[in-house]
């Protein structure tokens, strides 16, 4: 009886659809409308909610024009059709020509918010003056229970202490699982959430598990979203062996030449790795004074996003950049190995 049911929605959203039901780039504009209707924008928020979000200013990254997609984002730049493999590929960061050793780093936090973990993530990024990106689940933000009150109120600290916030659906669902219908609702009810608690609707969008097949990118692009994945993370959902998650997500770092860091702002465990993470990253900051040692610098989003526009990798796929930094690995072996020699050697 399900299968059923979900055949016959399946059937009229694919009668609705009219030429875009193999997947295929839809022919007009109009098609799309149609196809995926009017946002939720226009619903009146509940009650409960309003008020608060109305007096609370856009952070200074939001002001940033250039931050909305349809006004030259440096993300829609780089990946006007949001499709996955490319957003794989914008994450991984800027091209390094030989000799620059700079590199940079984001945060970005998921899953959240969370009541107690939240605030304290807020805390160290205040306190190494670093603004992150946090995507956030629709669903925590909604009713009037305790727990929801706490989640907005979480909710608007982060956006006043200057961080971005984006959408990651309204019940952290693998999209790839669900059915269209599904999708759109995932996306358009976490946004309105997002948008009664804050004020205005977040342009960042980040799928769980990264999971999008090609109607969720037009879902994606449709709705004027931006696609933001990640290249560095630990599992810091499943794991809370801290000191063996800092120093892989070290290694990481060091081995992709900075990049987008995943972590998770509802897991103690995750505080405390980021904790360790920053106080790394502090001594190794990135001196223009001394460019022949490898330093990091932390920026915001938009920052990241420029510089990988400024200097994209140039590879087709991450399975060739893979290629390529397995080979530069392999270039820097012996080059270690004589240092552990000791002098004398080369
Ligand atoms: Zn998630």
């Amino acid at each position: 009886m399900h299968g059923f049911l979900r055949g016959a929605v399946l059937a009229v959203i694919a009668l609705t659809a009219g030429s875009w039901v193999g997947l295929g780039r839809p022919s007009r504009e109009a098609d799309l409308r149609a196809m995926f209707g009017p946002t939720t924008a226009a619903v009146a928020p509940p009650a409960t909610n309003r008020g608060a979000a109305a007096d609370l200013p856009p952070s200074p990254l939001e002001r940033d024009p250039t931050l909305l997609p349809d006004r030259g984002s440096p993300m829609a730049a780089l990946n006007p059709e949001r499709s996955i493999a490319r957003g794989w590929m914008v994450a991984e960061g800027p091209r390094h020509e030989p000799g620059d050793n700079r590199r940079l780093v984001t945060l970005t936090f998921d899953d959240g918010p969370g009541a107690k973990t939240t605030p304290a993530v807020l805390r160290l990024l205040r306190r190494h003056k670093v603004k992150a990106t946090f995507f956030v689940i629709g669903s925590y933000l909604e009713g009037e229970s305790g727990r929801a009150e706490t989640a907005r109120t979480t909710l608007r600290r982060v956006a006043a202490a200057g961080h971005l916030v984006g959408n990651h659906t309204h019940d952290h669902v693998r999209l790839t699982s669900v059915s269209r219908t599904q999708v759109l609702e995932q996306i358009d009810r976490s946004a309105a959430a997002i948008e009664r608690t804050l004020g205005r609707r977040p342009t960042l969008f980040r799928p769980p598990y990264g999971a999008l097949d090609a109607f969720g990118e037009a879902a994606v692009r449709e709705r004027g979203l931006d696609l933001v994945l990640w290249s560095v993370e630990k599992d810091d959902m499943k794991r809370d062996d801290e000191a063996n998650m800092f120093h892989e997500l070290v290694a990481q770092l060091d081995y992709k030449e900075g990049g987008i860091v995943l972590l998770h702002d509802v897991r103690m465990s995750s505080v405390n790795v980021l904790e360790r993470l920053l106080g790394w990253i502090e001594a190794r900051r990135w001196d223009p004074k001394r460019p022949e040692r490898v330093g990091y610098e932390i920026v915001d989003l938009p920052t990241y996003l420029r510089a990988v526009q400024a200097a994209p990798l140039p590879y087709a796929s991450r399975d060739e950049l893979e290629r390529a930094r397995a080979e530069r690995a392999e270039k820097k072996r012996p080059q270690s190995a004589r240092r552990e020699d000791g002098p004398g050697e080369g």
